[in-house]
């Protein structure tokens, strides 16, 4: 694990729901002053989850800090003012944030996916087409973070309960609607499929680079069959456990698996990484 450097540029990017926060109760109370140990040392704390940008703005505002976050699976890259020079990045400006849209918009993905539903014969529950209540019953959410949750603007999450071999039998027809579903921590997520946390992390490093002489090191951090993307991404993968002690089933030999489980698992890579870097008097 290499110390952070005033040569290179540190890039943790990190899956939430059962990673940095608590699978059960969302809490982010255990990484939190990670985090900002962290962001105060110089490294980018990268936010990469399903998530839509008004949850994962929720939870920086929280933790108290500004970073980029890579929204909704990897179907945009969103930055606080002034990240991105405009001179080497194309982006656009949403409130002030810097947009690097790379899915669909989420109108189209509904609409795909409502021929998806037509072929299967019945609806697979999107968040989109139920009662705010109801996602906040099924999430455990409160109704305003089960509205954000709602409010998905390159995405759909589906709260159907199917079987596996039945979502599995339903790939070939996201796949010829141009969609993809990825089964998460609770839900499966629609996304456009060329999107994914690793072609995101990728864009970031390519942008990274056309903007910066400083070389872009990343740590990756995740806890489920959704992250193989991104930690197959990033120079230095690491898996936390799930609620039941195990790990998810992942492939990739470099990926190191972390002996704790969700955000108790993310403080101990936390600590490695504090530990071989600088005192922070120095920085
Ligand atoms: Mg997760």
């Amino acid at each position: 694990m290499p110390p952070a450097s005033q040569t290179s540029m540190i890039a943790i990017f990190t899956d939430l729901d059962g990673t940095l926060i608590d699978f059960d109760n969302y809490s982010s109370e255990l990484a939190r002053p990670y985090v900002h140990r962290l962001i105060k040392l110089g490294y980018l704390v990268i936010f990469c989850s399903s998530k839509t940008f008004a949850e994962q703005r929720v939870l920086q505002e929280e933790i108290d800090i500004e970073m980029p976050c890579i929204v909704e699976n990897g179907s945009a890259i969103i930055a606080p003012p002034g990240f991105w020079n405009p001179e080497f990045v194309d982006f656009d400006v949403v409130d002030g944030w810097q947009r690097i849209v790379l899915g669909k918009p989420a109108a189209e993905i509904r609409q795909r996916l409502r021929r998806v539903e037509c072929k299967f014969g019945e609806s697979l529950h999107g968040f989109s087409s139920m009662m705010t209540e109801d996602i906040a019953s099924v999430t455990g959410l409160d109704i305003g973070s089960a509205r954000r949750a709602q409010n998905r603007e390159y995405s759909e999450t589906l709260s159907a309960k199917l079987p596996q071999d039945v979502w599995e039998s339903l790939d070939s027809a996201f796949e010829y609607e141009g969609l993809k579903c990825l089964p998460g921590g609770r839900f499966h997520t629609v996304i456009d499929s060329q999107s994914d946390k690793g072609a995101a992390i990728r864009k970031f490093g390519e942008l990274w680079k056309a903007q910066s002489s400083e070389p872009l090191i990343s740590f990756g951090l995740g806890d489920s069959e959704n992250d193989q993307e991104l930690l197959e991404n990033v120079d230095w993968p690491h898996l936390v456990k799930r609620p039941n002690g195990s790990w998810a089933g992942l492939s990739g030999r470099r990926i190191e698996r972390v002996n704790g489980v969700g955000p108790k698992g993310w403080v101990k890579v936390a600590e490695q990484l504090l530990s071989k870097a600088k005192p922070e008097a120095t920085v």
